[in-house]
């Protein structure tokens, strides 16, 4: 009896796996991602609070770069947009989200390092960004060094806090939180003395409505930050057509578009779309 229901569930299981094969044209669709079975959605891990990134906005779409070059490759993937779920992964969560399958990938300013290359694998890079610090439009604080003793703000699990520590100002009162806009609250109220991570992520907080003529950038180049798309380790298949997607985007001029229409309001000047495989160190 028992051998029996086995033996079934065992023919029952065969006879989905030949199914699967043979949908081999619609391939990329299978239940990779969704984590459900339903197969027919896409899910990609963004942020949700990073203004011309990754926003999620109050009527519940989503804007952004990072939104516009994952809704782009999710199509080469042949998924449209509204086949798309969008999952939130914070800084500190990304690697467990994809080595868990709770996304197919991530574009979230994941910088490429070599550290999270142990976990996760990387398309990309698609953008180049560098670390920054934002403070209040009347602080003195100009030079990385001016923050030694002084209240600097990060998020955990993110390459900026890590900098601060092992490089620029390990003599700063580092305060980490679990989302840039937890930060921006804190320089607000004067909590925090600084805010640093990436010059893209703080030009769009710095050009929101609220905070207009509040902050500013101070406009160091600290650190390189090669934004990849993060794919769960070994899956190849995945990260070879997220890497062709990017080619395409970059040569038909999407991806231009996008830099502009996100950055543009910002003022954030981009650096030039990099090579697949580029990383500048
Ligand atoms: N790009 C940096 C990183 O991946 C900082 C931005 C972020 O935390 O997402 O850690």
């Amino acid at each position: 009896m028992k051998l029996r229901k086995v033996t079934a569930a065992a023919a029952a299981a065969l006879v989905l796996s030949i199914t699967a094969t043979a949908c081999g044209g619609d391939g990329d669709k299978d239940n990779e991602g969704t984590g459900s079975g339903g197969g027919d959605k896409i899910k990609i891990g963004i942020k949700y609070d990073q203004p011309g990134l990754g926003l999620k906005e109050p009527d519940g779409s989503f804007s952004g770069f990072d939104v516009d070059v994952a809704t782009y490759v999710a199509k080469e993937l042949g998924y449209e947009p509204n086949e798309i779920e969008w999952v939130e992964t914070k800084s500190a969560d990304r690697e467990n989200a994809l080595s868990r399958g709770d996304v197919k990938f991530i574009v979230a300013t994941y910088s490429i390092t070599d550290e999270r290359k142990q976990k996760v694998d990387f398309a990309g890079p698609y953008l180049l960004a560098h670390q920054d610090l934002l403070v209040k439009k009347d602080s003195d604080i100009t030079e990385a060094t001016d923050l030694n003793g002084k209240k600097l703000c990060s998020v955990t699990g993110s390459t900026s806090a890590q900098n601060v520590k092992n490089d620029f100002a390990p003599k700063a009162q580092l305060r980490t939180y679990s989302t840039y806009s937890e930060c921006i609250a804190g320089l607000q109220s004067g909590s925090v003395d600084a805010l640093t991570t990436d010059d893209s992520i703080l030009a769009g907080y710095a050009a929101q409505d609220e905070y207009k003529g509040k902050f500013k950038l101070a406009g160091l180049k600290l650190s390189n930050e090669n934004y990849g798309i993060g794919v769960k380790k070994g899956d190849t298949e995945t990260l070879n057509k997220i890497n062709d997607a990017l080619e395409k985007m970059v040569a038909d001029k999407s991806w231009e578009k996008a830099v502009n229409e996100n950055f543009g309001p910002a003022g954030y000047k981009h650096e030039p779309a990099p090579k697949i495989g580029n990383i500048v160190k």
